[in-house]
């Protein structure tokens, strides 16, 4: 019987298991994949407070040392459920169930991709999900966002007070984002939108530099020499697996309170699966002393 059971060891995770741990509570650490999360994919990181430069996997790897020094268990292994049991939760993984008296899901959220035929080989070599951690590497440079909704227009827009020219595309003629943004960026002179239009091609070496954009009603195809793609076409939370336990958000996001609970006493939620606006770094390993600080105040 674990104090706590954490759900993912991204930052989130990885803040809250180091928390509970420093209080003298027993902590096991649930990851499907690879410890670290989505940040160890961030070759460079530079708006972390006081760290002015970092290789997230290199980050990654301390937290999990940092942790797994102040005693955390650990296991690789996907989580399929929780069970409500008497006075404490079971929580289901693919090694068995395993018990705890709270439970922290930190479990993140997956990046929509286009799906284009060789787009996975510039992950990270030109193709970026995230333009307020990425788009000032681009300073000056040519940038393309793809999508319609308000994470793609409001990428479009911050990217052009940094970049030459921002490029953004999207698949329909209207933009489901909010007109207001729309007209921003339509006043913006270095903004140049493509509607109608589908990335149908990707080109580079070791590093994405061109790709060819298709207009679905002229049928025209346009090459854009480019330094960047950011894809903004939708995030998706992995939180179905809770839903019978614990409230989401019609997008599938937990709702919870500032504090970090959930709708059941005794799970808590922290990171970029949760209800907010901002999913950063900061905001996840924020999220991760809440909620355990939460969880070590429901285990008085
Ligand atoms: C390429 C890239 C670059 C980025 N750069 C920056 C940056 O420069 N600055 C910045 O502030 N932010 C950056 N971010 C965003 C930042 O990484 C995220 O906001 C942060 O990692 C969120 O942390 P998290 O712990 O909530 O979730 P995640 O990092 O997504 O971690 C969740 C973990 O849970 C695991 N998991 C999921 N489902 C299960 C399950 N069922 N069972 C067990 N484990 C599960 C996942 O495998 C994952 O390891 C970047 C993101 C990406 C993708």
């Amino acid at each position: 019987m674990y104090d706590a059971i954490i759900v993912g060891a991204g930052p989130a995770g990885m803040t809250a298991a180091l928390y509970l741990l420093r209080s003298g509570k027993t902590v096991l650490l649930l990851e499907s994949d690879s410890f670290g999360g989505q940040i160890a994919s961030a070759p460079n990181v530079e708006n972390y407070p006081g760290i002015p430069h970092m290789d997230g996997s290199d980050f990654a790897d301390k937290l999990l040392t940092q942790v797994t020094d102040f005693g955390a268990d650990i296991d690789v292994t996907r989580v399929g459920g929780i069970n409500k049991m008497n006075g404490f939760f079971e929580v289901i993984t693919e090694n068995g169930p395993v018990a705890s008296k709270t439970v922290i899901i930190a479990v993140g959220v997956s990046h929509r991709t286009l799906g284009i035929p060789g787009e996975e080989k510039y992950f990270g070599k030109g193709i970026s999900f995230c333009a307020v951690c990425d788009g000032p590497f681009y300073k000056g440079k040519t940038a393309v966002v793809v999508g319609g909704g308000n994470s793609a227009v409001q990428e479009a827009i911050y990217l052009s007070d940094i970049c030459e020219s921002v490029h953004l595309v999207h698949r329909r003629d209207t933009f489901r984002a909010e007109t207001s943004l729309v007209e921003c960026a339509k006043n913006k002179s270095n903004i140049f939108i493509h509607t109608d239009s589908v990335i149908s091609e990707f080109f580079g070496d070791n590093k994405l530099n061109s790709m060819v954009l298709l207009n679905k009603k002229t049928s025209e195809k346009t090459n854009v020499v480019c330094d960047v793609l950011f894809e903004a076409i939708g995030r998706v939370p992995e939180n179905k697996i809770f839903s019978d336990i614990i409230d989401l958000d019609s997008d599938g996001y937990v709702i919870s309170d500032e504090n970090c609970n959930t709708s059941c006493p005794g799970i808590f939620v922290a990171g970029d699966c949760r209800q907010k606006s901002v999913r950063q770094l900061t905001t996840a390993v924020a999220d991760g002393s809440a909620a355990a600080l939460a969880a070590i105040d429901y285990l008085k």
